[in-house]
């Protein structure tokens, strides 16, 4: 029994560090825990992810925040942790996400939107703190129609683990019976997990799969072993399914694990294609006003 266990064993490979914060627009001081260009096929399906604040944003009457900008052949994902955000886009969508709500935005095609604290936050004043993680489309899904979900908290199933340890959001993919409200194009999970001091989560993901554990407050321990800090995340083999975490701290962690899109990856600021003719064609295509522009 014991090696039955120990031969679907799940290893961390590598720990890393998260460089220094930087400023996205005027309004998001993101770490960028996580990134293609440095991590590369480890990390497929999952592009980037951007770990923005906590940090306090004066009360004053222009909204801060990234303006219009474009996005052709991936999904940005935003998690709310504090602070409220509107989103406007090309194709007429409009969303509004505070604390717990998660906007999921296929660009796929193309999409210009603008990403900025609500006028009402804004007018107030707080902490905001999110994610933003980009999620890769395969290449017979990334000139597909934009789409547009917003996750609202109440729509996200929250599965208690064992004893009282802590919980699991489950935003993407399954948890035992719980299943999480996105729809994506290939398999992964996305659990926002929450973890009390002293306590422990076993957990499993798909044999095969990639698997991010990522830090954003406390500290944790992988498999008895491996100590993971915050705005550090860990990278794990493909083979295995079971992993453990152990919580030292109050902790915050999100899981991403997902099936690997095998492609080549040609990537420019926000496109995200497979070659780097797409690309070029991808900056046409914006210039020329084929992915629209805010009214
Ligand atoms: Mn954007």
């Amino acid at each position: 029994m014991i090696n039955v266990l120990a031969s679907s064993l799940k290893r961390p490979l590598q720990v890393l560090k998260s460089p220094a914060p930087h400023w996205v627009g005027d309004g998001f001081h993101v770490r960028t825990m996580l990134s293609y260009h440095r991590n590369g096929a480890t990390v497929s399906p999952f592009l980037l992810l951007d770990h923005g604040g906590p940090t306090e944003i004066v009360p004053s009457l222009k909204p801060r925040g990234v303006d219009e900008h474009p996005h052709r052949g991936f999904e940005t994902v935003t998690i709310v942790y504090a602070g409220e955000l509107e989103h406007r886009d090309s194709a007429g969508s409009f969303g509004q996400i505070s604390a717990g709500d998660v906007q999921w935005m296929t660009a796929a095609s193309g999409v210009v939107h603008e990403e900025k604290y609500s006028q009402a936050f804004t007018e107030q004043g707080g902490t905001v703190e999110m994610v933003q993680l980009w999620v890769n489309l395969p290449a017979k899904d990334k000139m597909t129609p934009p789409r547009y979900q917003t996750l609202l908290k109440e729509t996200i199933p929250v599965v208690e683990v064992a004893d009282g340890a802590g919980t699991v959001r489950v935003i993407a993919g399954a948890l035992g019976e719980a299943k999480g409200p996105a729809k994506t194009f290939t398999p992964l999970n996305l659990w926002d997990v929450r973890l009390n001091a002293g306590a422990q989560a076993d957990l499993a993901v798909s044999e095969g799969d990639n698997l991010i554990v990522v830090v954003l407050h406390g500290e944790i321990t992988l498999n008895g072993s491996d100590v993971v800090h915050a705005s550090e995340l860990a990278l794990f083999d493909r083979s295995g399914e079971h992993f453990s975490i152990t919580a030292h701290q109050d902790s915050k962690v999100l899981v991403l694990s997902g099936e690997p899109i095998e492609e080549p990856i040609a990537g420019y600021g926000p496109f995200v294609m497979n070659t780097e003719e797409e690309i070029k064609q991808a900056m046409l295509d914006y210039q020329s006003g084929k992915m629209g522009h805010l009214r």
